[in-house]
């Protein structure tokens, strides 16, 4: 295990236990979730070795990563998803027309495709090596397999990671690489869990999106906006995500009782959706774009 020292958006030494939840998925085991005294940034402390995290993850179990429809579950899920695919392509064409976009944990690259079939300029990057094979053969995608940014020679007019951010451990030196990769006013596009959301309060520990020790960072608007404003980087717009409410629900129903309660992850997830609509806590997941500054 690897203890962080100092918090990665302030530099401060002084923490506090936020929240205790366990990796409910792979190892069973406990993990702890911290919060800096100074700036109020949540994260997982201490936390699995850089070399030792692939063991957290399962790819089979890993849906993002895979393209079964078998349950009802799979097949709401995989709908949901080409809808998504859209919304997403369509925030990226506000920002540009027609761009580059890299897109880092692309998954088996369907949102790459759909930039590809309009025209854009696409790079992405998944360590998965089944995902980034099906994104080469399914979509003929330029898909590397390194996450190091620093071999990255073209400049691109928009970064996304969706749902990757929280995955990633070096914050610092990956946006120090968005700066070198992005074009002048170039976009950033970012998905995360949003712990201040209805079902983060809602399910505590058994909050699926906690999904430790693999999530590193647990971002609220104002923890990821500091750590972007340190780097440069204006916030310019956020969208909330509706569809993972009902997501998160679920498998924290699951984590929470031993089986799917598909009514009441509904009604959870439509309260939280409320929440997101009216009160300022936001949604499941929130998208934010950021701004390159001069
Ligand atoms: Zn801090």
């Amino acid at each position: 295990m690897h203890t962080i020292q100092n918090c990665e958006i302030c530099n401060n030494s002084e923490f506090y236990l936020y929240i205790k939840s366990e990796d409910f998925s792979v190892s069973q085991k406990e993990f702890k979730i911290v919060k800096c005294k100074n700036c109020n940034f949540i994260f997982t402390n201490p936390r699995p070795k850089d070399e030792n995290l692939g063991e957290y993850y399962i790819s089979e179990k890993y849906i993002s990563h895979t393209n079964t429809s078998k349950g009802l579950f799979e097949k709401l899920y995989q709908l949901v998803r080409k809808h998504a695919i859209k919304g997403k392509f369509k925030l990226a064409s506000s920002l540009i027309k027609e761009g580059f976009i890299l897109d880092i944990g692309c998954g088996t690259g369907e949102f790459l495709n759909k930039c590809k079939e309009n025209n854009w300029e696409t790079k992405g990057i998944e360590p998965s090596k089944i995902a980034r094979q099906q994104a080469q053969s399914n979509f003929n995608l330029n898909v590397s397999e390194s996450t190091d940014l620093g071999e990255i020679e073209e400049k691109v007019d928009i970064i996304s990671m969706w749902h990757v951010l929280e995955h990633v451990p070096n914050l610092n030196e990956t946006l120090e690489e968005f700066n070198r990769i992005l074009k002048h006013r170039g976009n950033v596009i970012i998905a995360v869990p949003n712990l201040e959301s209805y079902d983060a309060s809602y399910y505590k520990k058994h909050w699926a999106a906690y999904d430790l020790p693999i999530h590193l960072h647990h971002f609220s608007e104002n923890s990821i906006s500091k750590l972007f404003k340190k780097h440069n980087f204006k916030l310019i717009k956020t969208k909330g995500m509706k569809f993972d409410s009902y997501y998160v629900s679920l498998l924290s129903e699951e984590y929470k009782f031993g089986k799917k309660n598909f009514i009441k992850s509904f009604i959870i997830g439509s309260i939280s959706n409320l929440f997101g609509l009216f009160t300022k806590r936001g949604y499941s997941s929130t998208i934010y774009i950021f701004e390159k500054g001069n």
